[in-house]
């Protein structure tokens, strides 16, 4: 008998061919991305910190499905907080992360590592109360408990500071109505041979962050979800059956910049606004440097006067007069004021700093400043000298299809260069680079020191090479 539970519950909400591939075609699924495994163990440490607000809880196995049932059942009769309490009705399964007694009656507390509640997370304590009542519990009151994202660390955490409980019992009042029949329609979809026919667009990113080939595969080069922007856009054409940007109808309103996308789609031509360009380049003051850092980021703070989610800087790559700079941190330690004073010897008192999207580093100067005040005047000096090379992107001075809508650096730089060097390396993203250099330093990953230089390296050279083509365009 197929099993619904929560997570397929919420799923089943976003879209339903998701759900019926979770049943039927689990290979199509994309697996979860390093990136992605690595927010989920984060939840999980946050899990264990809330556990200990209920010192008299008991923590029942989350492997073992029977046992897990059957020792819910035993510890109901003696009215003991449970922590993953699972309950089994008919053909539904609800495991709540903690369930409390309150008299006669219980409440839920969902444990999320989010700094606010969302719309899922109602839903979700929606599924778990809807079972539990079905299962003949008395459900007083409902709660998320996540980060406050005002915390910051002093000392050792305190999950009473760190955490926030927050009711949510009217809000899942308000979504339980007409649970029955979703369940039911949803059960329809498990239990058919066919998957169900979904338009893609809203499920896909709207959390589920699903791209399964099985249903993108039908959009042709240049789609229209490559919009710059496009969002709603993109989904109007779609349901017009209009896939491709080069079939975008002129009487369709698009911005200058979709226009210019529509056009180059058209004539496969990449597009070059020399003025816009040559007025980029002027900003440009000699010596021109190149700057790009590294960070992870962790729910829980790991440093004094850290918050939660806070960008940790642990590498830097600079370059300048044909020389790069490296400095990775190779200590548990906090690594911002030794980051900011490796880079107060290298960046000189002149010239620009050229960076990528200039607001990721000066957010991080800025608070690497906090930790070592005596430099602050020289990091406002630096972040006075900075210019964006996402500026003349952004600006669409320069257009190339195979950009595909993105003026990200990942994006842009193969499209300038003819070549993606990021395919040639290990670590080929940010985000890659922050998990791993995090279970390298702190969970017992595996030595990626020299994969971490060589992307840093490719993020600042890869500035040089695109500065340097853009003079080439403009002559
Ligand atoms: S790609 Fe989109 S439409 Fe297809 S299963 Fe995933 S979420 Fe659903």
């Amino acid at each position: 008998m197929p099993l619904l539970t929560k997570s397929k519950y919420i799923v089943g909400l976003s879209c339903p061919k998701y759900l019926w591939m979770m049943f039927h075609d689990l290979d199509k699924i994309p697996a979860f991305d390093p990136s992605t495994e690595y927010i989920m163990k984060q939840g999980n440490i946050v899990g264990k910190l809330a556990k200990q607000l209920f010192p008299d809880g008991i923590d029942l196995p989350e492997d073992d499905f029977k046992a897990n049932i059957k020792k819910t059942q035993e510890l109901i009769k003696q009215k003991k907080t449970i922590f993953e309490a699972g309950i089994i009705s008919g053909n539904l399964y609800a495991r709540a992360d903690i369930l409390e007694p309150v008299g006669n009656e219980w409440d839920i507390i969902e444990v999320k590592s989010s700094t606010q509640v969302k719309e899922d997370h109602i839903h979700d304590v929606s599924f778990q109360k809807h079972v539990y009542q079905l299962a003949g519990l008395k459900i007083r009151k409902c709660y998320l408990m996540h980060i406050n994202n005002e915390f910051v660390k002093k000392g050792k955490i305190d999950p009473n500071k760190l955490l926030i409980k927050e009711e949510i019992t009217a809000e899942v009042e308000n979504v339980i109505v007409g649970i029955s029949d979703r369940i039911d329609y949803m059960m329809e979809i498990v239990n058919s041979t066919e998957a169900p026919d979904v338009l893609i667009g809203k499920g896909c990113s709207n959390g589920l962050e699903c791209i399964s080939e099985d249903c993108w595969n039908f959009l042709p080069e240049g789609h229209v979800f490559e919009l710059y922007y496009g969002g709603k856009k993109s989904l109007e054409l779609l349901e017009a059956e209009i896939f491709s940007l080069k079939d975008i109808p002129d009487t369709f309103q698009l911005n200058s910049k979709q226009q210019l996308q529509r056009k180059c789609a058209n004539t496969g031509e990449t597009h070059v606004d020399k003025d816009g360009i040559k007025k980029f380049l002027a900003t440009l003051k000699e010596p021109v440097q190149y700057l790009d850092f590294e960070t992870f980021m962790t729910a829980v703070p790991l440093f004094d006067g850290t918050r939660p989610y806070q960008q940790i800087p642990f590498q830097f790559n600079f370059f300048v007069n044909g020389k790069g700079y490296d400095y990775l941190h190779d200590s548990k330690e906090d690594p911002r004021s030794r980051v900011l004073l490796e880079l107060k010897k290298v960046i000189g008192p002149k010239g620009s700093v050229v960076v990528y999207n200039k607001s990721f580093e000066i957010g991080r100067l800025r608070e690497m400043a906090e930790v070592v005040p005596s430099e602050k005047e020289w990091v406002e000096n630096v972040i006075s000298r900075i210019v964006d090379l996402i500026d003349p992107f952004k600006a669409f001075d320069y257009y190339n299809p195979k950009q595909k809508g993105s003026c990200s650096l990942k994006a842009v730089m193969p499209a300038v260069l003819g070549e993606d060097h990021y395919k040639k390396l290990n670590i080929g993203d940010g985000g890659l680079a922050s998990t791993l250099y995090f279970e390298m330093m702190f969970d017992g990953g595996k030595d990626v020191r020299s994969d971490l230089l060589k992307y840093c390296q490719l993020d600042t050279e890869g500035m040089v090479w695109i500065v340097r083509e853009l003079r080439g365009m403009v002559g």
